[in-house]
């Protein structure tokens, strides 16, 4: 099978050809139709993660090692399965949207359903081989999620960018009133789309890019939309507003931080998702004063998957704009994105 690797951080992707996988036991080998590119891998290519301030977390610290194969937004079909898999010949061909954000199967976390807990990760793309390949070998069955009726082509997407924002919506503690998201890129995007599709009553779009904004607010339902970088951003939002019970951050810069902390109502909640190396300085008094909430969140649960899925095989989340590319361009879709000018999500198809 064809694997497109990285074999040295920091370093283009280099196609090879490998030996096809044979599962054993429970494993299941899904063939891959399309896998979107996140910017994750643009880090993982590089061969760390941004701590900020100038911190950085190995990719070995992390588990992962050299050649890696990405792609952790994979759909596809299943392709062959082990003896303990459970899965029968009807099952074969059957679509499927891969959870990737796989544990070690045994401590707490994972016995509870929260794989993305879990502190010695399996995660597909990084420390297993992803979905920048032909076939993908996955763990267990149940991280299959049946995608009959879901877009072949976006499918995948909902693994990584959308279960990323619809988990960070889940933490919202209301759906009435204003909340915020800081954010128009694909992922925050994905958030605006979902958060409306769910029931969100009104939604307050940021961002530092007038085109994206208009996307959100003619495209997307966005009931207000604030470019951050206009001086009076915070002064227009809390004026019609009054104060946002939550702010969902898929930056998680300085910048937006700060500006989430003054936009927030009394009682209301932070939910950073956004990696870009911020940090967060808050007085404290004002943490106990407007008795704010601040709290992170990573990828999702597999429960949250399914119920995502649910939602986007009842027509209750618009699609956001997808551009398809072949897998052989992948190395132009990672320099795509690296300069921030991807609009929506790119997705290698076969
Ligand atoms: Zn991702
Ligand atoms: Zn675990």
């Amino acid at each position: 099978m064809k694997a497109f690797r990285v074999k040295e951080f920091g370093k283009p992707v280099v196609e090879e050809i490998l030996p096809d996988p044979v599962p054993t036991g429970k494993q299941v080998v899904v063939r891959v139709h399309s896998c979107g590119l996140c910017h994750s891998d643009v880090h993982f290519q590089e061969g760390y993660i941004n701590l900020g301030g100038g911190g950085r977390l190995p990719l070995e610290a992390a588990g992962a090692h050299l050649p890696l194969t990405m792609g952790h937004e994979i759909y596809g079909y299943i392709s062959d399965f082990g003896p303990q898999s459970g899965l029968q010949e009807a099952d074969r061909n059957r679509p499927v949207i891969v959870y990737p954000w796989i544990g070690c199967g045994e401590c707490d976390a994972c016995q509870a359903g929260y794989d993305n807990a879990c502190t010695r990760p399996q995660n597909l793309g990084l420390q297993r081989p992803g979905g920048y390949a032909d076939k993908v070998v996955v763990r267990d069955a149940k991280f299959l999620i049946d995608a009959t009726g879901i877009d072949a082509t976006i499918g995948g997407v909902y693994a990584c960018s959308g279960l990323t924002s619809y988990s960070a919506l889940r933490k919202v503690p209301t759906r009435q009133g204003w909340v915020g998201i800081i954010g128009m890129g694909g992922v925050g995007l994905m958030g605006l789309s979902i958060a409306k599709g769910i029931g969100f009553e009104k939604v307050a779009a940021i961002d530092i890019n007038n085109s994206r904004l208009e996307l959100a607010q003619n495209e997307f339902g966005a009931d207000l939309v604030a470019n951050s970088q206009s001086p009076d951003a915070a002064t227009v939002v809390l004026d019609q507003t009054g104060g946002l019970q939550a702010i969902v951050d898929f930056v998680g810069s300085d910048q937006t931080c700060a500006l989430a902390m003054g936009l927030l109502a009394p009682g209301g909640t932070y939910v950073n998702v956004g990696l870009f190396g911020g940090q967060l300085r808050l007085p404290l008094a004002v943490l106990s004063l407007k008795q704010l909430t601040i709290r992170g969140s990573y990828v999702g649960s597999l429960a949250e998957l399914h119920e995502l899925i649910e939602h986007v095989r009842a027509g209750n989340i618009k699609p956001i704009p997808v551009t398809s590319r072949p897998f052989s361009t992948l190395n132009e879709g990672l320099a795509a994105l690296q300069s921030g000018l991807v609009q929506g999500r790119q997705v290698l198809v076969v």
